[in-house]
């Protein structure tokens, strides 16, 4: 299988965040943390249910990442104490995520609507609203506040957790057991005879909206493994070969998308209904026609935001 330079394939930016200092080392040291806390040079960004708050000119084309400071917190109803550190950027100044239940932005001053607009960040990444690297923090931020939404409770014992490590861990306060943010490994996937790309339409898609098949890595499974098996269940094609091309954090809500090609060696599609609707080969003219929403039948296939772009877009620029 011919695949494309490693140098030259475009990796997306949703979610990973690469001009961050994440200040790892001084995640457990408290009197740090309360130190950046405190600190007025210190940049709060914040979540209302998990929805991002920006500042928004009226068509959404001047959108950035809602700063606040730290003596604005209060006011908030935010406990500083809830603050998650993200790390420190390139001015060495500490950034926060602060992720706020409906009922606790109540307390904002002008109530919930007063931290408004609030926006799914799903929405601001397929609308290229925001800056590559305002996405990419607000997605790390998302991934990480999304885990303490659901790991609230020990999953050992069932008693509260609480905040450890600046909001890397969480500690059962009954049992002592510690919890990790997750991740969950998926792979996504470019099927390839050479000349065609296999992509499928989810039962979840828009309509007419085509794109790379992905699926879950199970336990005892390598990142191979996981690709012959998921596309064998989706669509019936046997793999060959694998190659791994780059890595996409996917903050929806933790997702590591692990993006590779693969070598087709049968063409038969017989389709998993439950999953897809429809799964087909497309010739380099086509997928060349949906990029430039110039195709007869008007499919499409995934915003530049997404792995499933770059692996589509790979596929017609590789000889
Ligand atoms: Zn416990």
């Amino acid at each position: 299988m011919q695949t494309p330079d490693r140098k030259d394939f475009p990796i997306p930016r949703v979610g990973a965040t690469r001009r961050l200092n994440r200040m790892s080392e001084k995640r457990g040291d408290l009197e740090w943390v309360a130190a950046r806390i405190a600190d007025p040079h210190s940049r709060f960004l914040l979540f209302a249910d998990l929805s991002l708050a920006v500042e928004s000119g009226e068509d959404r084309n001047d959108t950035s990442i809602r700063w606040y400071a730290a003596d604005e917190l209060a006011t908030l109803g935010a406990d500083p104490a809830t603050a998650l550190l993200l790390g420190c950027g390139e001015d060495g100044h500490a950034i926060f995520a602060i992720s706020l239940t409906a009922a606790q932005a109540a307390a904002a001053p002008g109530g919930y609507d007063g931290l408004k607009p609030v926006v799914d960040l799903r929405s601001l990444a397929q609308q290229g609203a925001l800056s590559p690297d305002e996405l990419s923090l607000a997605g790390m931020a998302r991934a990480l506040a999304a885990w303490h939404v659901t790991q609230r409770c020990c999953g050992r014992c069932g008693a509260k957790t609480n905040i450890r490590e600046a909001g890397w861990r969480r500690r059962c306060w009954a049992c002592g057991q510690e919890h990790f943010p997750r991740m969950d490994p998926a792979v996504i996937v470019l099927v390839t005879d050479g000349k065609h790309c296999l992509l499928g339409h989810h039962r979840r898609y828009a309509h007419k909206f085509y794109s790379t098949l992905a699926g879950f890595v199970e336990p005892g499974e390598g990142i191979e493994d996981c690709v012959r098996r998921e596309m064998f269940e989706e669509t019936g094609i046997r793999i060959g070969e694998v190659a791994y091309m780059a890595t996409q954090p996917w903050p929806f809500p933790h997702s590591l998308m692990v993006g590779c090609w693969a070598e087709a060696l049968s063409r038969d599609v017989i389709l998993d209904e439950e999953e897809l609707w429809d799964a087909r080969w497309f010739s380099r003219d086509e997928v060349r026609q949906m990029m430039a929403e110039e195709h007869p039948e008007c499919l499409t296939v995934p915003g530049s935001h997404s792995i499933a772009y770059a692996l589509i877009r790979s596929f017609l620029e590789a000889r």
